[in-house]
């Protein structure tokens, strides 16, 4: 079994353009078999797909050889589908589309007897695509339809739109010329043979109707057959002597290049069965012609076609707007086809064949179109469509090049006998949904308030409710006037048979007589009542014409507070540029006052940290300050003791130099007696000079002071208990009191295997034999001196610790700039020293001072 499903052709990239596109639209319907034992090829295997069968003839002429294809479209409708059905799928996005101006078109395409014609017209109580589409359009735009003659084609494939004066007068020409009664608006029976093609329970309705326009339905119907178009609406005088053979129309294109049949009849109807009826006029037309001119039916194609012109209502909501540029036109063209089988099968002849012949030529080149269209569409190419070679196409033009919305519903009768044709048909038919049509674009909107008609019905209510409050005629009631017709006395019979008859007479003439007298009453109630409603009316009109004085006023008082507006507006627009600007300017203004303040709270901070090292750098100097008078003082009292004791020590060595002079002379004296008084006593043994004692030397000092100086005092130690030197290094304890500074000079004082201690105690001074004090003092320049007071450490008699001072070493830091160095410099008193001078005062065994520590 070879089961052959057709994949599509790969789309190739197409050129970029931003107009939206939609494939065609292909349906297939699928008709019942006509009867049951007939052999069936078409089955259809899902809701998109149908598969053909080679029927059992076809197979055994081609050696057995089996064959299935099956075909994809948008939806397959099978046998059983109802008419209904059918056109809420295919038809009512079209008819909705219609309604917001925008054009479409629905074909059907098969062979004879598949159900094309079934399908668009259909049969009653079974309507087809056409007449439900005029339905559903008329249950839609039904109350908002315009009045007749208010659009009006233009014969140019336009539509023109005339105010309700001028549709009038056109209105009362047409009945004045027809003798025939007014269509009817209202549904009823108009022709039997169309009668109840719609169940009423299936009409359909589009409920986005804009309210706010008014429509108005032409429709047109031609027929192509043999290449020649005919107009079946046209009412053409007939001859019955010498019949004329229909005029055939042409197709022209109107100035948006939109083709149309010239001269071609739109009758404007105005319900559903008023549209049928133009439709069935055009059908009884065409089946006339066919006889007479012995045409064979199928073989031409119908086009149905339904415009609809639309425009906005006024901003009143009561009347059309007059502006044709406002009228939009949108059209549904319903074509039937003509079958699409080739022409031996009608077993045609002569004229007949040739006929066949173009009428197949025109699908053929529609085949053709589409075939191109597809081409060009899918590979970019630019190859001329044939449309012009047939009617038919060139007709079509519009939808394939501009926009619209394009559907065909494939009619399939699954007979054997169809499957050639059939197979034909569908090749064409998934070809054909391969083509795209530009999607219509929605029209711009008027620009009006919507709800204008809302509006002007609720205010013609309210007017017609207060006229009748008022006791008005609201409308001429004819089932009054019949009553007040029967009210008045009967006329009695008034036939005169007999001349001696003197009853019937007068009493026909009391009869008219009560009547007349009836009748002036009613004459005199109609004066009144017409005076009161004069009188109404004038009350009314002066009201009307105070109120639209107060109208006028309010208008003139409106004008004035829009120009107050149209001023304060400018005003507030001067205003607000001008706030715009000052912001700007504010904006400008905080940036700024933000930077100073960030320079103001920088500048304080800065303020800060210097005040807070100057309150640092103050009490730093008073701390300073103190401590150099605390060293002044301690220098003066040292000086003090120091001239003491150099004093004492004058005055020690002059006392010596004295007891020498002293000595001298006694030895002198003693010479002199000697050499004197060697007669006389014995003599003395000449006395050695004496060097008077320390202990002498402190009375005499103490004599001579009243204060005892500490250098003088002798050590209570013993002068052997000095510790071993060669143990091991020297060991020291090095004093340095809490109060002394660090200076900052280069070279410091190391004295290594040193105990540092802030005050002297005991321990350390057991462990060392040396000890160093470092004193500061304020020098005579200003400059701060260290000294390093060295001495011995002994072991007291007592078991404590002594210590005796050897040796002073004075170190000293001075500025460059010091005045005391620079004389120094240039007097030449020593060698110029770096910022460290070590001035090594040898005080060696001049110092005798001694610490007891206990
Ligand atoms: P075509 O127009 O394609 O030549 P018709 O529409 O005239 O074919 O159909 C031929 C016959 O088949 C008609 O009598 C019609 O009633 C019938 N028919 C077609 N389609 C269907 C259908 N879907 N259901 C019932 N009868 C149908
Ligand atoms: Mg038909």
């Amino acid at each position: 079994m070879l089961c052959r499903r057709k994949g599509r052709t790969p789309r190739r990239p197409k050129k970029p353009s931003n107009i939206e596109k939609d494939p065609v639209g292909v349906y297939c319907r699928i008709r019942p078999l006509g009867g049951e034992d007939e052999e069936c090829c078409v089955e259809m295997i899902s809701s998109s797909t149908i598969q053909l069968h080679a029927p059992d003839g076809l197979k055994a002429n081609r050696n057995g050889e089996y064959k299935e294809t099956q075909y994809c479209f948008k939806k397959v409708f099978g046998i059983k589908t109802t008419q209904i059905e059918l056109f809420e799928d295919v038809a009512k996005t079209l008819i909705e589309d219609l309604i917001h101006c925008k054009n479409g078109l629905l074909f059907t395409y098969g062979v004879t007897g598949s159900g094309k014609t079934y399908t668009m017209t259909g049969s009653p109580g079974e309507g087809g695509l056409l007449p439900r589409s005029l339905d559903m359009l008329f249950n839609s735009i039904g109350p908002f339809q315009a009045k007749r003659f208010v659009f009006k084609p233009d014969e140019k494939n336009g539509i023109e739109v005339q105010n309700q004066l001028d549709a009038l007068l056109e209105r009362q020409k047409r009945d004045s010329q027809l003798s025939v009664p007014k269509t009817p608006s209202s549904r009823q029976r108009v022709d039997p043979e169309f009668a109840d093609m719609i169940n009423p329970d299936q009409a359909c309705k589009f409920e986005g109707v804009d309210e706010d326009c008014c429509y108005s339905v032409f429709v047109s119907y031609i027929e192509i057959y043999n290449n020649y178009i005919y107009d079946l609406l046209e009412d053409a005088p007939f001859d019955p002597i010498r019949p004329k053979p229909p005029q055939s129309k042409i197709l022209r294109e109107d100035q948006n290049h939109n083709m149309y049949v010239a001269g071609c009849t739109e009758v404007e109807v105005k319900s559903t069965e008023e549209a049928f009826e133009v439709f069935w006029k055009g059908q009884k037309k065409r089946r006339i012609a066919n006889t007479e001119l012995n045409r064979e039916s199928s073989r031409s194609h119908s086009v149905f076609t339904v415009k609809l012109a639309q425009a906005p209502l006024d901003a009143d909501g009561d009347h059309i707007l007059q502006d044709k540029s406002q009228v939009n036109v949108s059209q549904l063209c319903l074509v039937d086809l003509a079958g699409s089988e080739r022409t031996n099968r009608t077993r045609a002849e002569g004229s007949r064949l040739r006929e066949a012949g173009n009428i197949n030529q025109s699908l053929m080149t529609l085949r053709t179109c589409m075939e191109v269209l597809r081409e060009n569409q899918m590979c970019g190419t630019n190859r001329m469509v044939p449309y012009r070679d047939s009617k038919v196409t060139h007709l079509f033009k519009n939808y394939f090049d501009g926009e619209g919305k394009v559907r065909m519903v494939v009619c399939v009768n699954p007979k054997a006998e169809d499957y050639e044709e059939t197979l034909l048909v569908m090749r064409f038919a998934e070809m054909t949904q391969e083509v795209e049509v530009a999607r219509p674009v929605d029209r711009p909107i008027c620009g009006l308030t919507p709800g204008r008609r809302q509006r002007n019905q609720a205010f013609k209510d309210e007017l017609s409710r207060r006229l009748e409050e008022r006791g008005g005629p609201v409308n001429g009631d004819p089932v009054q006037l019949n009553q007040l017709i029967e009210s008045l006395p009967p006329l009695p019979p008034c036939e005169l048979s007999d001349p001696s008859d003197d009853q019937t007479l007068p009493r026909l003439m009391e009869v008219l007589e009560r009547r007349y007298r009836i009748r002036q009453k009613m004459t005199e109630q109609f004066n009144q009542t017409a005076n009161n409603m004069k009188f109404t009316l004038q009350q009314f009109e002066s009201q009307f014409s105070s109120k639209e004085n107060v109208l006028h006023d309010q208008r003139s008082k409106l004008g004035e507070k829009d120009k107050v507006i149209t001023n304060q507006r400018t005003e507030i627009e001067r205003l607000e540029k001008k706030s715009k600007t000052l912001e700007y300017k504010i904006d400008i203004l905080q940036k700024t006052t933000e930077m100073y303040e960030q320079d103001k709270r920088s500048l304080q901070q800065e303020l800060e940290s210097r005040e807070q090292r100057l309150q640092k750098e103050l009490a730093e100097r008073r701390r300073m300050e103190q401590r150099m008078q605390g060293v002044v003082t301690d220098t003066k009292l040292k000086w003090e003791r120091e001239c003491e004791r150099r004093v004492n020590a004058k005055q020690l060595e002059l006392q010596n130099k004295l007891w020498v002079k002293d000595e001298k002379l006694k030895q002198l004296k003693a010479i002199v007696t000697e050499n004197g008084g060697a007669s006389g006593g014995p003599t003395e043994p000449p006395r050695k000079p004496e060097r008077p004692s320390r202990e002498r030397d402190r009375n005499v000092a103490q004599k001579s002071s009243a204060s005892p100086t500490p250098l003088s005092t002798v050590p209570p130690v013993h002068p052997m208990h000095r510790r071993s030197h060669s143990a091991g290094g020297e060991k020291w304890v090095d004093h340095k009191p809490a109060s002394n500074l660090d200076l900052d000079t280069v070279m410091q004082p190391i004295i290594p295997n040193a105990i540092k201690v802030s005050t002297p105690n005991e321990k350390a001074l057991s462990k060392c034999h040396r000890y160093v004090l470092r004193h500061q003092e304020l020098a005579s320049d200003g400059e701060i001196e260290t000294k390093l007071i060295k001495g011995n450490v002994f072991k007291t008699r007592g078991g404590g610790q002594a210590v005796e001072f050897t040796d002073i070493e004075t170190l000293k830091q001075e500025g460059p700039t010091a005045p005391s160095r620079k004389r120094r410099s240039g007097s030449g008193e020593g060698p110029a020293q770096a910022d460290d001078i070590e001035n090594r005062v040898s005080a060696n065994k001049c110092l005798s001072l001694l610490i007891f520590v206990q």
